[in-house]
């Protein structure tokens, strides 16, 4: 895949890159392990400064970086500011909390006395350079949130972006940099995925950090268990979204259209699966659909589109192939299935009903603006239903039933559960999945630990 700039809203090529050659990768590496000997030594204060002093930028630089954002992956220009006011959000949470999320934790009197020591503490510890390999859709949000913890807990990060983002990871490399971290704090490296394998078995690197597809995240995780590294995985999800007879139907309507359409439906966390209690599925399923189809598709550059192109050609092709083999297989459509005939790689929100196991839509992750609906006649067939998939990332709940609600936190298989509401990540709750959706989390204290050595020191 080529590093460049391609606008999905016309497929024309903006600007290619070259991609970094051997010698500039190799002092780079360089950079970050002798950056890191001295980075690891500085306060919480001074590199919480540092951090709030970029989100300062950010924040400057918000309208310029939105259309950047915009020209490369195709988001509402409108979204696209709205995922940069939330870096600079969880930029100033973690600069607030990093010193007491990694504080020194003091084991109890007793035990500490049973060991033998006359006191014992943990300490979280950085690990040293971190690479990061991260996806388009959320180009500045998905590195940041590696970021700003990263470099809380001193260490210093190298940037794998998308190749389709160059000119957002380039932004991102001069942010840092601007905000006043060392050049070796943060670095982007301009390369192809092919060479990821070689970096990551570099001693250098300490660990590495995924979000994308399952086959990216099974060779970033093969090699690295190889290296004997730390990983974190944030891989697909195709999270259930269930609707029970007391819910609110129409605010669980309305909330479901973004759920599934935010970002042109091209989020891990968006709701894919709907599965609907048959007591309000024709209710439920004429609201939504009447939302998908209401929705305005357009320029994303406009401030009133609400869904712009998908990120590539071959994304928007996927997923065309995702809805002819489901209609094929018997689905029918209740609004949208066919490409608008303009330049561009637009897809029109879609709904489809009566899935079947045997679909791939029901087992493959649906990448773009297409919803799915399933009928449950009860709590469990509805449990069934959400936990028949080999993802696990989130999942959505709409009843006033608290014994419901119970049942469903109890039993759904997913690294949240979000009731009433929709999934949207936030600084200070874990992020991330179980089964194929990865493992380990990142935001809150979790994700700032993920990449510590969490070092026993004890004294006799
Ligand atoms: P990829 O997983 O291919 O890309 C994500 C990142 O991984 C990119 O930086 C990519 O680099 C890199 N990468 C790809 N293959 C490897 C590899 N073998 N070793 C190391 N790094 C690798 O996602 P796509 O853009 O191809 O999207 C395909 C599907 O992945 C989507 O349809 C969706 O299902 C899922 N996806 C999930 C995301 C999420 O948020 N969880 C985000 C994006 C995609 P390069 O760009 O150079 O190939």
């Amino acid at each position: 895949m080529p590093i460049a700039t391609v606008n999905p809203a016309n497929g024309e090529t903006v600007k290619t890159y070259q991609a970094m050659g051997e010698e500039e990768v190799e002092r780079r590496l360089q950079l970050a392990e002798a950056t890191f000997r001295t980075y690891r030594t500085t306060t919480f204060d001074e590199r919480a400064r540092l951090l709030r002093h970029a989100a300062d930028l950010l924040d400057e630089d918000q309208d310029d970086i939105a259309r950047v954002i915009t020209t490369e992956m195709g988001k509402p220009v409108k979204q696209a500011r709205a995922e940069a006011a939330k870096c600079a959000k969880a930029m100033r949470w973690y600069a607030d909390h990093a010193a007491d999320l990694l504080a020194d934790e003091e084991p109890a009197e007793a035990d500490v006395r049973d060991s033998g020591a006359s006191r014992a503490v943990v300490r979280y510890r950085p690990l040293g350079p971190v690479l990061a390999v991260m996806p388009w859709n959320f180009p500045l949000w998905q590195v940041i949130r590696f970021a700003a913890p990263a470099l809380m807990a001193g260490n210093v990060g190298l940037l794998k972006h998308a190749s389709n983002v160059p000119q957002t990871a380039l932004y991102l490399e001069d942010l840092f940099h601007r905000a006043g971290f060392t050049e070796g704090t943060f670095q982007t490296l301009l390369i192809g995925s092919g060479e990821v394998d070689e970096i990551l078995r570099d001693e250098r690197v300490k660990a590495a950090t995924l979000t994308g597809s399952e086959p990216a995240g099974r060779a970033v995780a093969a090699t690295a268990g190889e290296m004997i590294k730390k990983t974190v995985l944030e891989l697909g999800g195709s999270d259930p979204f269930v609707v029970m007879p007391s819910a609110d139907v129409e605010r669980a309507a309305e909330v479901a259209v973004t759920a599934r359409c935010q970002n042109a439906g091209q989020s891990c966390i968006a709701a894919k699966r709907f599965i609907v209690h048959t007591d309000v599925y024709d209710a439920f399923a004429e609201r939504f659909t009447a939302g998908m189809e209401a929705l305005v598709l357009g320029d994303p550059m406009d401030e009133d589109t609400e869904i712009g192109p998908l990120s590539s050609e071959r994304g928007r092709a996927d997923l065309e192939e995702l809805v002819d083999d489901a209609v094929r297989g018997g689905a029918s459509v209740l609004c949208g299935g066919r490409r608008p005939d303009r330049p561009g790689w637009y897809y029109p929100p879609t709904v489809l009903a009566g899935i079947d196991r045997e679909m791939r839509i029901h087992r493959e992750e649906a990448f773009g603006p297409v919803a799915t609906l399933y009928r449950a006649g009860d709590l469990d067939e509805a449990v069934l239903i959400a936990n028949d998939t080999s993802f696990g990332l989130s999942s959505n709940v709409w009843t006033r039933d608290g014994a419901e609600v119970d049942r469903f936190v109890r039993d759904l298989e997913a690294g949240s559960v979000y009731v009433n509401g929709m999934t949207a990540s936030h600084p200070a709750f874990p992020f991330g999945g179980v089964k194929r959706s990865g493992y380990g989390r990142e935001l809150s204290g979790h994700g700032i630990r993920e990449f510590c050595n969490i070092t026993t020191v004890w004294h006799g």
